[in-house]
This record gives C-alpha cells, structure tokens and sequence, in this order.
C-alpha cells in the first residue's frame, strides 16, 4: 500500500483486518505488516499485506515493500486532486523498484466525504486507465464501503501465476561447466 501521507492507507488497513475505523492511527503502526485469509471461489488465499510506514513523505520505498510484492496498491485521496497526482511520483518508484511483473491497483478513498471531493470517478478512471492498472476501487475506511470488494478483488488475481514468474527470474543461473579458472 502506496500514496501520499494521510490519504487513509492505515486506515484502509485496519478497517479490512480489524473490522474498525480507528481515527488516528499513530504514524509508528505503520510499520506495519497485516496478513489475512480470503475464501474466494477457487480456494483460500492468505494475502500478506503491507503498509508504508513514514515512507510517504519521501515517496520512496525500502526493499521490504516490494520485495516480492505481487500487487502494488496506489491509495489516493478523492478529496484531495494533489494526492492522485502524487501516484504519478509512486507509480514510477514502483516501475523503478518493483517486480517487473507487478500489478497495479488504484483506490480512491474517503467516499463518505462526498461534499468535498475534488475527484470525479470519470477523472480517476482516465488516470487509471494511462497506468495500465488492473482495476480502480472506490472505499471509504471510515464507512467501510468498498473495503471487502477492494481486497476480494485483489485476492481473485491469480497471484498465483505472478509469483511462480518472480521466483523464476530470481533463480541462479546454472553454473556453466568447463569453467577454466
Ligand atoms: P495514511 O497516512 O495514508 O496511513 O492515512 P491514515 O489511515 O492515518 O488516515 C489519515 C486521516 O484520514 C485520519 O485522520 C483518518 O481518520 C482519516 N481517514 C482515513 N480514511 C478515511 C475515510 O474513509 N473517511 C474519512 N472521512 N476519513 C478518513
Ligand atoms: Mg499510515
């Protein structure tokens, strides 16, 4: 989980692993690692969860974020324009550091505060769309609508396939034979 600082990662986070919005979640928490049991139609999927911890404010990650990372998942704010340009910046960090085969997934957050959106869905889809992401999510933590279908979704994404890739590309080499050294 990746987006700019407040947006309502933690948030989104907790709602989905605790079942409770938490107002203010302390900045510390977010070292935080989460790992949940999904029952989808083609058997159980325990999804390994991630969530960026004072990162945000550099836009940068460490190797313990996307090492092995099957999903990448761009939280913006939709009552913030500022905070889904932001994803620009996150979009090419992990198209810099990440898996090459990553998925991109893009949330728009805090849909109960209707009143002051400044994303239309329309815009979000545009931008969506010019990342090549596997599919927009709108949620609200503090609801909780939107929260179940976003990770049901990622669950139902045949990781499977993404990590036998990963593990693949990462084996060594065989050792060439008749090496005269
Ligand atoms: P993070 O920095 O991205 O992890 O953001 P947090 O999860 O800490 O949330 C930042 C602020 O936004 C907190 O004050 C939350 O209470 C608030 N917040 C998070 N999600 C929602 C939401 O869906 N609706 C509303 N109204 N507030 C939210
Ligand atoms: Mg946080």
């Amino acid at each position: 989980f990746v987006g700019d600082t407040k947006v309502g990662k933690s948030c989104i986070l907790s709602r989905f692993v605790n079942g409770t919005f938490e107002r203010d979640i302390p900045a510390t928490i977010g070292a935080a690692f989460f790992t949940k049991v999904l029952t989808t139609p083609t058997g159980e999927v325990r999804l390994h969860l991630w969530d960026t911890a004072g990162q945000e404010k550099f836009r940068s990650l460490t190797p313990m974020y996307y090492r092995s990372a099957a999903v990448a998942v761009l939280v913006y704010d939709v009552t913030s324009k500022e905070s889904l340009e932001g994803l620009e910046a996150w979009a090419a960090e992990i198209a810099d550091k990440a898996p090459n085969n990553i998925k991109l997934v893009v949330v728009g957050n805090k849909i109960d505060l209707a009143d002051e959106r400044q994303v239309s869905p329309t815009a979000a889809q545009e931008f969506v769309e010019q990342l090549n992401a596997t599919f927009y999510q709108e949620t609200s933590a503090f609801t909780g609508e939107g929260i179940n279908e976003l990770f049901s979704q990622i669950a139902d994404l045949q990781l499977d396939d993404v990590f036998l890739k990963q593990t693949e590309a990462t084996k060594q080499p065989e050792p060439s034979s008749g090496c005269s050294c």
